[in-house]
């Protein structure tokens, strides 16, 4: 599974952080998320569907593989 970030859309608001702090971290450049890398690790698969269905701008999209 991966998890593609938009950092296009990403506003900051670090909800994703929030809901998988295994996964997303905020740039301290710019306040955006990061793009975690891929694959995602099958312990961290749930905590980012669940960010991703948490981002308030749908910036993240999961790719199941
Ligand atoms: S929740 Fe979405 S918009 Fe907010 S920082 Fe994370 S990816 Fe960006």
């Amino acid at each position: 599974m991966r998890i593609e970030l938009d950092r296009n859309v990403c506003q900051g608001h670090g909800v994703c952080q929030m809901t998988a702090a295994n996964l997303f971290t905020l740039s301290d450049d710019d306040g955006l998320a990061i793009q975690p890398p891929n694959p995602i690790a099958p312990q961290f698969q749930d905590e980012g569907r669940l960010a991703t269905a948490s981002c308030p701008e749908r910036a993240l999209t999961v790719i199941e593989d």
